[in-house]
């Protein structure tokens, strides 16, 4: 089956921004990655702020430009960015990130912006279009008479529903959630993931799902693949990596995440100050807060191999009885 996404050693790096005193190096936000997703298929994204997450989603829609490496949707190559090609696409693929109120006009009424993917793609008008937008607010649990609210009269939650339906008006086959929920509260969080979920099932659509939390992307992701300064340090089925992490920072960041009921005895703290991505340490990135460190990890770096099927991971302390690179 043709991947519906697929992303071959991706690099973006950002040039260091000049201080009166230096110049720091360049940043490697996104460092070789490679993914591909199928049809359908819930992809999540987990590690710490500046880990290159949203680079990499913003990479993987064409809106950020790679400084090396493709990404190729259905087969082909990504259009070069606003592009006839590249607009016509994005129908096919959109993106919900973190602030709701950023991505919304303050002077639109909510119906008017979630029909305007609708217009913009000559897909609706008239009263097709009002049809298709009052289902869409249905499907999303808003109800359609607010569609004549404002983006301010709403609370965080229907705001983010009202970008959500905004999404799925054109249809698409991929969405790109960058911290869908990280700006709501708690209690609203559960919700909105739920109802990203529902749809993602009844639609087919395939997902990337960007989070610092965990515990967010174990109720809606297929597969999680865990960042670390720009590279992904482990890969497996979400099931796997929660119940038998394998990378020392997955098994911190498993262990910071207590299933119901359990408490957080066992916790592993992770040592030291969250990296600089100017300042990447040698080896193994991770090692300066690795307490399984050996004397080989601050020299080599680690490959991304497997470790079991299906499984893949970038550590030298772990068995390799399949070693070799995964296709
Ligand atoms: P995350 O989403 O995981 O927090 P980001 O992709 O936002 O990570 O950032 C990764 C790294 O790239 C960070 O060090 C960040 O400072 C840097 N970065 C991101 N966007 C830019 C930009 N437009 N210009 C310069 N540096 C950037
Ligand atoms: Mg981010």
């Amino acid at each position: 089956m043709t991947p519906l996404l697929k992303a071959e050693g991706l690099v973006r790096c950002y040039e260091g921004q000049k201080t009166l005193f230096k110049k720091s190096g360049t940043v490697r936000a996104v460092d070789r990655i490679d993914l591909t997703l199928k049809p359908g298929e819930t992809l999540g994204f987990v590690g710490e702020s500046g880990s290159g997450k949203s680079t990499l989603g913003r990479m993987l829609l064409g809106i950020d430009p790679a400084t090396e490496g493709h990404v190729s949707f259905d087969g082909k190559p990504m259009p070069q960015m606003y592009s006839p090609e590249w607009r016509a696409l994005r129908a096919q693929m959109q993106l919900v990130f973190q602030d709701p109120l950023a991505a919304l006009d303050r002077r639109l009424t909510i119906a008017d912006q979630i029909g305007e993917p609708l217009e913009i793609h000559g897909l609706a008008k008239g009263y097709a279009l009002k049809e298709r937008v009052s289902a869409l607010m249905e499907q999303v649990g808003l109800r359609p008479e607010q569609g004549a609210r404002y983006p301010h009269e709403l609370s965080g939650g229907q705001r983010q529903r009202v970008i959500i339906a905004r999404a799925l008006a054109t249809s698409p086959r991929l969405l790109v959630c960058d911290e869908p929920v990280s700006a709501l509260d708690v209690s609203i969080q559960a919700q909105v993931v739920n109802l990203l979920r529902d749809l993602q099932e009844d639609h087919g659509i395939a997902m990337v799902f960007i989070s610092h939390d965990l515990k967010v992307v174990r109720n809606i992701c297929d597969r999680v693949a865990v960042m670390y300064l720009g590279r992904i340090v482990e890969e497996a089925s979400s099931d796997e990596i929660f119940a038998y992490p394998q990378h020392p920072y997955t098994k911190a960041l498993v262990s910071s995440v207590p299933l119901p009921g359990q408490s957080l005895q066992g916790r592993i703290l992770l040592k030291g100050e969250p990296p600089n991505p100017a300042h990447r340490p040698s080896g193994c990135a991770f090692h300066p807060r690795c307490s399984a460190a050996i004397p080989s990890c601050a020299i080599d770096v680690p490959a991304l191999e497997n470790t079991a099927p299906k499984r893949r991971a970038a550590c030298h302390l772990l068995n390799k009885p399949l070693s070799g690179k995964v296709a």
